[in-house]
């Protein structure tokens, strides 16, 4: 299963997922990461390749960096592919995202984090893998 059907499949939220965005370093065009989150649910992911950091759809709004922990794998591993899944409403505005984890060490697919958007317009957050 790719990392695109893992989340598909987790449908987070319990809704259907409209879209999943593969994650691409801004800075390198990398597809490498290490992943942070915190307990609010923000999600900012780091590239191996040129360590540009980046947020995840609308986590720089609620991001602190006390209390900001590395994804890890149960195998160990930290490094990941990532993708932003999203589910959007029949109007086109996303309810719920979820960030789905490929670990490059085992192959192993997770949905780390996923959280409600409950605002509008969001249509920038189709662009924040
Ligand atoms: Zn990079
Ligand atoms: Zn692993």
């Amino acid at each position: 299963m790719t990392l695109d059907e893992y989340v598909r499949d987790f449908r987070a939220g319990g809704y259907e997922v409209t879209q999943v965005v593969e994650s691409v370093c801004g800075g390198c065009g990398g597809r490498t990461f290490e992943v942070q989150v915190t307990e609010e649910c923000a999600v900012r992911r780091r590239c191996v390749r040129c360590s540009t950091a980046e947020f995840l759809a609308d986590s720089a709004e609620f991001w602190e960096d006390d209390g900001a922990e590395e994804c890890a794998c149960p195998c160990g591993g930290e490094e990941f592919a990532a993708v932003l899944g999203l589910s959007c409403r029949p109007d086109g505005e996303v309810r719920w995202v979820s960030v789905g984890l490929r670990c490059l060490g085992c192959g192993a697919c997770g949905v780390h984090e996923d959280w409600k958007i409950d605002y509008s317009p969001t249509r920038h957050l189709l662009t924040r893998a």
